[in-house]
């Protein structure tokens, strides 16, 4: 017989702590068929943010992780060779308009230049996907929503996003949580007690005030929970916290040992 353990449901909608009035705001963009933008840095919490939502209004979810490779035709589809015939295959950002699901490009503006030509119809009051390869220009539904998310950290003068793109989109700014919701966040998603992480959070506070002096990026999240995983499954936080809050984030040798310092006087 199987324990209720193996037979308990994933949950339905991915657990999502807010900063702000976020929720509500992405709703009523959807509501109005209105394109979002989410900016912040790496690991805040922008991918968890767009899945719970997406859940919370029962849509279907296509997520792209953008890179300098990505052409239009990997979001749109292109003619496969199946079985000795021709057939055209949907890219993600089709079927998220036939589905009437939302689309998340995520790091957008590092996709090839193309991709910004397929997006302009989808987000201004047109709503539309031409397909120039099978001749048909899709209406997309209510339900398709398009967002995209960028790191305004990584911005360089090549890579960043133009006005006649940006101004199309509704923005929502993320930043890492106060320390007390990150905490509660970090236990959750670890296991560790909250006791434990708490210290963890006050360093990675300390370590993100040094940001644009020694370090190109604040500790995200993401990496504080690894931290707390480990810990949790029995690490010694010392090692732990060299291998997830100081070796990521660094590679210069005198930054590292200025870390280390920090840390050993915070923990
Ligand atoms: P981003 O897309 O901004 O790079 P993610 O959404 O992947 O970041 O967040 C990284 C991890 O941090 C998530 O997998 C989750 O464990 C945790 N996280 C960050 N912010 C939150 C939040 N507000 N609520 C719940 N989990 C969060």
């Amino acid at each position: 017989m199987l324990r209720a353990l193996d037979t308990a449901p994933v949950p339905a909608v991915p657990y999502y702590v807010p900063a702000g009035n976020e929720c509500t705001l992405f709703a009523h963009a959807h509501r109005n068929r209105l394109p979002v933008l989410l900016k912040g840095p790496t690991g805040c919490g922008k991918t968890r943010f767009v899945a719970h939502m997406a859940a919370e209004l029962g849509l279907p979810l296509f997520t792209v992780s953008c890179h300098d490779d990505l052409a239009a035709a990997d979001l749109t589809g292109r003619y496969l060779l199946k079985a000795g015939e021709t057939v055209w295959v949907d890219g993600p950002l089709t079927r998220a308009v036939r589905e009437g699901g939302i689309c998340y490009l995520d790091e957008v503006v590092e996709a090839r230049k193309d991709v910004t030509v397929v997006l302009h119809p989808l987000s201004d009051d047109r709503r539309i996907l031409p397909l120039e390869r099978t001749g048909e220009e899709l209406a997309a539904p209510d339900g398709f929503m398009l967002v995209v998310s960028y790191n305004p950290g990584y911005q360089n003068l090549l890579k960043a996003l133009k006005p006649s793109t940006r101004q199309r989109f509704v923005a929502i700014s993320f930043d890492f949580l106060p320390p007390e919701r990150e905490t509660a966040v970090v236990a959750a998603e670890s296991g560790l007690a909250e006791g434990k992480v708490r210290p963890l959070v006050s360093l990675a506070g300390r370590l993100r005030a040094l940001k644009g002096q020694d370090l190109e990026e604040g500790i995200s999240t993401r990496l504080l929970v690894y931290c707390a995983t480990l810990i949790a499954a029995g690490m010694p936080a010392e090692e732990a916290v060299t291998a997830t809050m100081i070796e990521p984030l660094t590679d210069e040798p005198d930054v590292r040992t200025a870390l280390a310092e920090i840390a050993r006087a915070t923990l």
